[in-house]
């Protein structure tokens, strides 16, 4: 059910623009998500194609890649791949990123 939103807010948004710069066919769509988001890409893939069918997004490929996890140490300020700084061993780190969900890029035609 969570893909099915995601799958209907991307659709909505890649005909949106697609269609406000004249273009009839959205053939792929460049995903950024973050790793923390518990996205199932073939699940997201198969909604999309239910729900774009009729649509000028109907057979367009998602390709998703996954950002990782990001932190800033809320002690020395350095960026920290995990929850506890690496350079100091402060916790809890700040998270900054891994939670993204972006549409990067359309293809038309
Ligand atoms: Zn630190």
């Amino acid at each position: 059910m969570h893909e099915l939103a995601i799958g209907k807010s991307i659709l909505r948004l890649a005909v949106d623009r697609a269609t406000a710069a004249g273009r009839t066919r959205v053939t792929a769509i460049d995903l950024v998500v973050g790793e923390l988001r518990n996205l199932e890409a073939p699940t997201l893939q198969r909604y999309f194609d239910h729900i774009s069918a009729g649509s000028i997004a109907e057979g367009a490929v998602l390709r998703v890649t996954r950002a990782p996890a990001r932190f800033t140490c809320a002690t020395c300020g350095e960026p920290s791949p995990a929850i506890v700084c690496g350079p100091c061993g402060g916790a809890p780190c700040t998270l900054v990123g891994g939670r993204e969900m972006l549409v990067e890029r359309l293809e038309v035609a």
